[in-house]
């Protein structure tokens, strides 16, 4: 027999798949449908690693589904709109669509490499026409619902690059690419409305039982709804602009009696008033400005502030007045742009409390803690405990405290109870070429006009030039030059374009309609959605799976379908991860320039030391990087796809070895050459009942139970131990009686079956030496005989008072006199009764018996 060739085997199988229509999802079929998809990628030009682990998972789990008989959509496309296409641009002079139109090729065909079973009639890109003339109309009708609206926002901008950054791009006040300090701008924005569904979203949350928990929470970190109190502090004496007083929202109102002062925001208005007149409040709000407006930039900056010379009446004190500042640590788009400050009890307020020798007064006294020997220095107190120095709330919890705040507030007419949230609405307005035009046309006497939906799609200019800093869109010379709408007078289009996120917050609708004129039909997303099995990497647990909850809702409002939620179930995998390497001199090393030289390693070119470091996450900027292009052309798609699934359970990381991919490799090609036997019986035999060749067909039984709840469950690791162990009791049965051929044609037929959604190429070419026609990929899972699963006979412990001190073999379900009398029989059991009668015997059937004496 041959050698296994992979690369031969590969290409003819995904030829014949391709040919014969295998994976294209059915329209108008009788079978229950299953929707699994991975999230579509970033058309980077190259797949790494990470997909391949990504799309293999999702890969098992469609292939097995169909064998299972359901109707499958499994769908691949590209998000492809971005600024690496842009930036690529800029940097090679090529026009962005060439270059992702050029990226798409190549990793289709990389794709198709790994033999994954997708349905490519329905692939998209998101930067064609085709695909965004829908969202610009989706985008009209939530404008239409109140759901979408443009406001000035505060934002990042970068004064080189001339545009807004976000939060994710400033690093330490710096543009991310142009180094320039980054500056705080307020500018016209389109902002989608998502915190009209924050209290929907969060309740939500709970139904997701298919989520990982740590996604969940995230998400529900992210909305942070918190229940607090609006409270009014009034000036003591009028500020600028006439400003009376200042609106806080605050969680803590329980602690209002340790507040020693107030911070406004840089941008507050009070605060901008106040620079008006103060060159040194300017000079210190300018300052504010460079740090950018990300709560992580804000978190770690060291806590300043500037003294205002206002003073506010404390709202239940009468006798006490607190100085405001201007703060460094305070966000103008959380709560009401303003704090009050009790240092006690909340870190950043008692670092500004340090820096300014504001006073400090503890309000919550841990229990068990004594009031006169409790001080905060250091470190404030934000634990549970009972309010005192606080009054008639002495002695009440935090929670009973907090009521009593508002009740009180309330009742002296200084604040109320008010529930905010951390989210914010989505800004989607980016200054950038290639994204989705916003189809909106801002003309003088009409104001903002929506391009009619005749119109659509408002398309990107090809022409365009990236040599001026700024959006290329802006600096067109004719493009934003058009007619109103409305009055036919002229008028210029919007020239920002939405945020990529917009793009991915509902293509996979797209897909199950995906050629429909209005983006899919209402039929189509009935029937496909929700996805059943949706797989990524779980960097997105935020922004786009919120994204997408709330983008659902938003076309479900503006009557597109009758969904709440898009995925009905979440995985997020792990890591690959590699070893890294590097030189004597620091240099990284890939892992193809290092070889192992005993238990060191050495740098195959130069032959010097090589010093091996610790096992991290695949990057390009440590080296440490394994092309699956090459492990294709070495080992065969099948080996990748084995080895990635073996190694651990899919939402942990793993590590890639070259020993795991050899094993894989080698365990193949075994598959293989056990296909190829010349001892198996002819096909169709029957399956023997009795003796060794029996105990296979059974072991092969429980092979395909166990195996099927693995896939089910996930656990592709587990599913893969299963295969090697059936492998071993396929060549462990030695006889070469007819039965015993019988037993392993069954075996090694049930087996190539078992292997088919993991190693899809090699198990069809096994399946065809086993003599069949048909194609694994369109033919039904293995059932498993359920009278043939449980083992005829069970191990059971036995005890003598509670102590194991034997096992014994009985008939599965034994009766208890049986047990009896082969846990009596036990020579360790006599050994320890030592002559003496039990008092009684306690059989649990199948598990255990006890003897007592
Ligand atoms: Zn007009």
């Amino acid at each position: 027999m041959d050698q296994y060739n992979a690369s031969a085997v590969e290409a003819k199988w995904q030829e014949r798949w391709e040919t014969d229509k295998c994976f294209v999802a059915e329209t108008g079929s009788e079978k229950p449908k299953y929707y699994v998809l991975e999230m579509f990628p970033y058309p980077s030009g190259r797949i790494h690693m990470g997909h391949v682990r990504n799309y293999t998972l999702g890969d098992v789990v469609a292939r097995y589904r169909r064998a299972r008989g359901y109707n499958v959509l499994h769908p691949m496309g590209w998000d492809a709109f971005g600024l690496p296409a842009e930036n690529a641009a800029m940097e090679r002079g090529v026009h962005p669509g060439d270059w992702t139109t050029e990226n798409i090729g190549a990793m289709r065909s990389q794709l198709r490499g790994m033999g994954l079973s997708y349905d490519w009639d329905r692939e998209l890109a998101t930067c064609t026409p085709d695909y965004y003339r829908h969202e610009q109309r989706m985008f009209l009708k939530f404008l239409e619902k109140g759901l979408a609206y443009r406001k000035e926002s505060w934002v990042n901008w970068d004064p080189v690059e001339n545009t807004v950054l976000a939060n994710e791009q400033v690093v330490d006040g710096c543009g991310w690419r142009s180094g320039a300090p980054v500056e705080r701008r307020l500018l016209s924005q389109w902002f989608l409305k998502i915190t009209e569904f924050a209290d929907e979203l969060l309740g939500a949350i709970e139904g997701l039982e298919r989520w990982p928990d740590r996604v969940r929470l995230m998400q529900q970190n992210w909305i942070g709804r918190s229940e607090g109190a609006r409270v009014r502090f009034a000036l003591s004496a009028p500020g600028p602009d006439a400003t009376d007083g200042i609106d806080v929202f605050t969680t803590r109102p329980d602690t209002l009696f340790g507040a020693s002062f107030l911070a406004i925001a840089a941008n507050h208005p009070l605060a901008v008033a106040i620079g008006r007149d103060d060159s040194a409040a300017a000079d210190f709000i300018a300052e504010c400005a460079k740090l950018g407006t990300s709560e992580a930039a804000v978190e770690t900056a060291e806590k300043r502030g500037y003294d205002t010379g206002l003073t506010v009446q404390h709202p239940l004190l009468g006798d006490c007045q607190l100085p405001v500042y201007i703060a460094n640590f305070v966000l103008m788009d959380y709560g009401t742009g303003a704090i009050f400050g009790c240092p006690a009890h909340d870190q950043r307020d008692l670092d500004f409390a340090n820096t300014y020798g504001l006073p400090v007064i503890p309000v919550v006294l841990p229990d068990d803690v004594a009031a006169d020997s409790f001080t905060v220095t250091d470190t404030a107190y934000t634990g549970p405990g009972r309010l005192f120095n606080s009054g008639e709330w002495d002695g009440l919890s935090v929670e009973d405290g907090k009521r009593a705040a508002i009740r009180a507030l309330e009742a002296g007419d200084a604040g109320t109870g008010q529930t905010t949230y951390r989210l914010r609405d989505w800004g989607v307005s980016r200054q950038r070429y290639w994204g989705c035009p916003i189809p909106i046309v801002h003309c003088e006497s009409c104001g903002m006009v929506p391009v009619p939906e005749a119109d659509l799609p408002v398309e990107l200019p090809q022409d365009v030039e990236f040599d001026t800093p700024g959006n290329p869109l802006s600096n067109h010379p004719t493009w934003k030059h058009t007619s109103c709408p409305s009055c036919g007078g002229a008028a210029i289009r919007e020239q920002d374009t939405f945020d990529t996120f917009f793009e991915s917050s509902w293509y996979f609708l797209r897909y199950a309609d995906p050629d429909h004129p209005e983006g899919f039909s209402r039929e189509a997303a009935a029937y496909w959605m929700p996805v059943d099995q949706y797989i990524g990497g779980v960097e997105h647990a935020v922004l786009h799976l919120l994204y997408s909850r709330f983008f659902t809702r938003a076309l479900r409002e503006t009557g597109y379908l009758e969904l709440d939620e898009p995925f009905a179930g979440l995985m997020t995998q792990g890591m690959v991860c590699h070893q890294t390497f590097q030189d004597q001199k620091g240099k990284w090393l890939f892992p193809t320039e290092v070889e192992r030289d005993g238990d060191e390693w050495r740098d195959i070119e130069t032959g010097g030391p090589v010093i091996a470091g610790r096992i991290e996450k695949m990057s390009k900027s440590k080296r440490n990087v394994i092309d699956p292009e090459l492990i294709i052309s070495t080992y065969g798609a099948d080996t990748a796809r084995l080895f990635m699934l073996s190694d651990s359970p899919p939402e942990r990381d793993m590590e890639w070895t070259e020993a795991g991919v050899e094993g894989a490799s080698r365990f193949l090609k075994r598959l293989y050459r056990l296909a190829g036997s010349t001892d198996l019986a002819a096909k169709g035999s029957a399956v023997p009942t009795a003796g060794a060749p029996a105990d296979l067909v059974r072991a092969t039984h429980r092979a395909i139970k166990a195996i099927s709840d693995d896939i089910e469950a996930f656990r592709f690791n587990k599913a893969v131990a299963q295969l090697y162990t059936l492998a071993n009791a396929i060549s462990d049965l030695q006889d070469r009686s007819d039965e015993a051929n019988a037993a392993r044609r069954f075996g090694i037929e049930t087996l190539t079956r078992l292997l088919a959604p993991m190693a899809p190429h090699v198990a069809e070419e096994m399946w065809q030496m086993l003599g069949h026609d048909t194609m694994l990929a369109s033919s039904p899972w293995p059932e498993a005989d359920a009278s043939l699963i449980t083992e005829s006979s069970v191990e059971i412990g036995v005890q003598v008072n509670g102590k194991l001190r034997d096992t014994v073999s009985l008939p599965r379900d034994a009766d208890d006199d049986e047990a009896r009398a082969a846990a009596l029989a036990s020579a360790a059991v006599i050994r320890y009764l030592e002559g003496q009668q039990p008092k009684k015997i306690i059989i649990v059937k199948n598990r255990i018996i006890n003897v007592v004496v």
